[in-house]
């Protein structure tokens, strides 16, 4: 067919329109018929053949918006914070889905405040009062903004990191109207290096976890308690920014994360982090500190423009209680990190043993390493036992992401790897029926 052929044998408008029987509005199938067409148009005049019979691409088009866009995935990568497939997966929590006491003080009938939400199971967690924006970048911005807008603000070299998608503190910090000063090293700094860029202008000594890199060999940088002792000589405030947030000690799991807590109690006048990371909560940034700086904070007209909804309060205040009242299990990145290699492997053989029961796959156990991801505990992995499962990869692997709720697993070699530890024991029923229907 001649591109002009092509062009005329296009159906028109209504009636591509009326060849799809779905509940929506007749303007929005007549404007996605439009559209449909008018891209079918433009891909015939480059040349280029259509993939798929314009009714059929409607539908599918159509039936897409029926859909939610943001769907459940089991999440088969044993990467526990998986910045792709939204962090942390979240505890259970009410959703206040009509209206609540978000700003509405029950005792006294009067106007209220939405940081009560958090703010005791903040202060009994840390020791110190906290408040809560949108992210961490947002805490960090907020914090520079309002304690060194104008001034100066020391940080060691080693700490001025990229987090990804973007974030940079040297950027954030010139935004903020904050002037960095950079001191010592990438790879040492010491005290002293801070005392003697000390100036009239200095506002802050930052300190950045650097969470999601090692320098590993001749490296140092002061301890919290030396930079504090630092702050405190000279009366200026000490800010650390934790990233991941770890409220509870994981080291017995073997996680090494310094806890937010730890560092008020080294006398940090300012700590924050992620609410999404090891905390298992939403997306948030806690800011907890001495009580006239988070005064102040919430004052800055910033926390306005950064405040967060009665959703996150929910997600995050049951996430705070959870921790609070050390119900590990519940809270699902805690239990994921706390799961044992054997107690993964007893499930990942059952489920090797179905598989290859049904004849169609091969699979295997394997030693191998759970990640905590998403910027936090570099080079820090948590034993597990994978399933690898042969032959064909790469369309099983396209399959599964096909499945409905979608399976997300890694590819190595020519295996497919599954770690059982970011799935829901649950959902090994669905890992089971997806396999025995992929492989088919
Ligand atoms: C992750 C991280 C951030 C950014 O936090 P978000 O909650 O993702 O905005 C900032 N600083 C450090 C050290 C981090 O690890």
């Amino acid at each position: 067919m001649t591109r002009q052929d092509q062009l005329r044998a296009l159906p028109g408008v209504d009636e591509l329109a009326r060849s799809v029987q779905l509940p929506l509005p007749h303007t929005l199938v007549v404007a996605e018929a439009r559209a449909l067409l008018d891209g079918c148009r433009e891909l015939i005049r480059r040349g280029e053949t259509l993939a798929e019979d314009p009714r059929t691409a409607l539908e599918r088009r159509l039936k897409a918006l029926l859909e939610p866009s943001l769907r459940r995935v089991i999440n088969a990568t044993g990467v526990i914070l998986h910045t792709n497939l939204g962090r942390a997966p979240l505890p259970d929590f009410p959703a206040p889905a009509g209206y609540s006491n978000l700003e509405y003080d029950l005792e006294t009938g009067r106007r209220g405040k939405r940081d009560v939400h958090a703010a005791a199971l903040l202060e009994r967690l840390l020791g110190a009062p906290g408040i809560v924006v949108n992210n961490n970048a947002a805490a960090v911005f907020l914090a520079l903004h309002e304690l060194a807008a104008g001034g100066e603000v020391i940080v060691s070299r080693g700490e001025l990191i990229e987090i990804g998608d973007g974030f940079r503190i040297p950027e954030i910090m010139a935004r903020s109207g904050a002037r960095l000063v950079e001191v010592g090293t990438t790879n040492r700094t010491r005290i002293d290096d801070y005392r003697h860029a000390i100036t009239s202008d200095t506002r802050l000594l930052l300190r950045v976890h650097p969470s999601n890199f090692v320098i590993q060999g001749f490296t140092g940088r002061p301890s919290i308690e030396e930079l504090c002792l630092l702050g405190r000589e000279r009366g200026i405030p000490v800010y650390e920014d934790l990233g991941s947030g770890c409220l509870a000690d994981l080291s017995p799991h073997g996680v090494h994360e310094p806890l937010p807590q730890a560092s008020l109690r080294a006398g940090a006048s300012l700590v924050s982090f992620s609410g999404d990371k090891l905390l298992g909560g939403p997306q948030a940034g806690i800011l907890a500190g001495k009580h006239e700086i988070v005064q102040r904070l919430r004052r800055n007209p910033m926390f306005r423009a950064l405040r967060v909804d009665k959703l996150i309060y929910a997600a995050l205040e049951s996430a705070l209680r959870l921790t609070l009242l050390e119900k590990w299990d519940e809270l699902p990145v805690l239990r994921m990190i706390r799961l044992s290699p054997d107690e993964i492997a007893a499930r990942a053989r059952a489920l090797a043993g179905e598989i290859n029961a049904a004849g169609a796959l091969h699979a295997e156990l394997l030693h191998g390493d759970s990640l905590l991801g998403g910027g936090s505990t570099p080079g820090q992995a948590l034993p597990t036992c994978l399933l690898a499962i042969t032959p064909g990869a790469a369309q099983l692997e396209r399959k599964l992401r096909a499945h409905e709720p979608p399976i997300i697993a890694r590819i190595d070699e020519d295996r497919l790897l599954l770690d059982l530890r970011t799935v829901d024991p649950a959902d090994d029923a669905v890992l089971l029926a997806a396999f025995c229907g992929a492989g088919a």
